[in-house]
């Protein structure tokens, strides 16, 4: 079927249709910019913004893919993790419509949907792979296997700030615009990512080497503007921007591809909204290649958040035979990464 697939979480409100792995259209309206004077998002206008988005969000996707609503055959949407007041609206709308035309609707996690966005582009995930998650609010590393059907293994999490919240709070500190990881990227084209010898949290020969941490990192970057601030001098701002993406770049990329070498898989996923920095871009490939492991990193519009990735596991999913979920199925803002759907029934024996 042709599996129309909704993103509500954050700020970003995207709808996207995929049939048998393929991408047929997609649109994404984000409410960014009214976020942009309170330095985060605000939940309650980012709720408003899906309310507004909804429906429009879904034409364009319709139209970006020459369909009409009666070729839609299921529904796929976020249940979670993310904003409640977010995650509510998108469901609802999957569910109206899920109901209007009585086709199956999936409840998908967020985190598997940046997972199969890379399918998009790529084909079928290698099974095993691993995947490193790096978004606003995740970095992870994983064990995946088949998404629609086996469990996930979590190897290993940030202890602390997520790797893109580090990059926000950062940019913020060096007085570049939200959102910060895409302005932090910008910047440090023009810095020498050796300026400013920032730490590499975690990475020492007893640490554990699945696990991340940022905040000290952050802390450290905001002491270096605050002492040059103290001493009367201009930031040197594209210096440590550039140091700061590479410490993050360096920690992310020898972590995932030590993780990979040490499970013998074959195969390294980076997927997420940080997924799109280049530096992490190009210091994955370097080192993957180094250590004779494939790369698959999904196309830039692909990395942030968008209702194709969301379809694309509500196509595995129907494809598997995965049950449907109730019409009375809840958003869960904090759903943990076991499965790519919250209702999993059908496993590998
Ligand atoms: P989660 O997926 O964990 O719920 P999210 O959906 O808010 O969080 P994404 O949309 O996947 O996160 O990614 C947004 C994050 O990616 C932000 O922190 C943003 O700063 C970061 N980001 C986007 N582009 C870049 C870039 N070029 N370099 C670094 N970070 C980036
Ligand atoms: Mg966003
Ligand atoms: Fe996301």
């Amino acid at each position: 079927p042709v599996v129309l697939g909704i993103e509500s979480s954050c700020d970003e409100t995207g709808a996207g249709l995929v049939r048998d792995g393929k991408l047929l259209g997609h649109a994404v309206a984000s409410s960014m910019d009214e976020h942009a004077r309170f330095g985060g998002v605000v939940p309650e206008i980012a709720a408003r913004a899906h309310v507004h988005a909804a429906a429009p969000v879904v034409h364009a996707a319709l139209a970006d893919a020459g369909l009409t609503m009666r070729d839609i055959g299921a529904v796929a949407v976020t249940t979670g993790p993310g904003l409640s007041g977010a995650l509510q609206v998108g469901l609802a709308a999957a569910k109206g419509i899920a109901y209007a035309l009585d086709v199956p609707l999936y409840g998908v996690h967020h985190l598997a949907g940046h997972v199969a966005a890379d399918t998009l582009e790529h084909g079928p995930l290698p099974d095993p792979c691993m995947v490193l998650i790096v978004s606003g609010g995740h970095t992870s590393l994983l064990l995946v296997r088949d998404l629609a059907r086996d469990p996930i293994v979590h190897l290993g999490d940030t202890l602390d700030d997520a790797a893109g919240e580090c990059f926000d709070k950062v940019a913020r500190v060096f007085g570049l615009p939200y959102p910060g990881g895409p302005a932090v990227d910008r910047a440090a084209r023009e810095g020498d990512p050796g300026a400013v010898p920032f730490p590499r949290p975690l990475t020492g020969p007893r640490d554990d080497p699945y696990a991340f941490s940022f905040s000290g990192l952050k802390t450290a970057a905001a002491r270096w503007a605050e002492q040059h601030r103290a001493a009367g001098r201009a930031l040197p701002v594209a210096d440590g921007a550039a140091s700061l993406q590479e410490a993050v770049a360096d920690v992310l990329t020898r972590k995932a591809v030590a993780a990979c070498v040490e499970h013998g898989v074959g195969t390294l996923v980076v997927v997420g909204g940080v997924a799109a920095n280049s530096r992490v871009r190009a210091l994955a490939r370097q080192r993957c290649a180094a250590a004779g492991v494939g790369l698959r990193v999904p196309p830039l519009r692909l990395c942030t958040d968008n209702g194709a990735m969301i379809a694309a596991v509500g196509d595995l999913l129907a494809r598997a035979g995965a049950p449907a979920a109730p019409l009375d199925v809840s958003i869960d803002p904090s759903a943990p990464l076991e499965y790519a759907t919250l209702h999993p029934v059908a496993r590998r024996v």
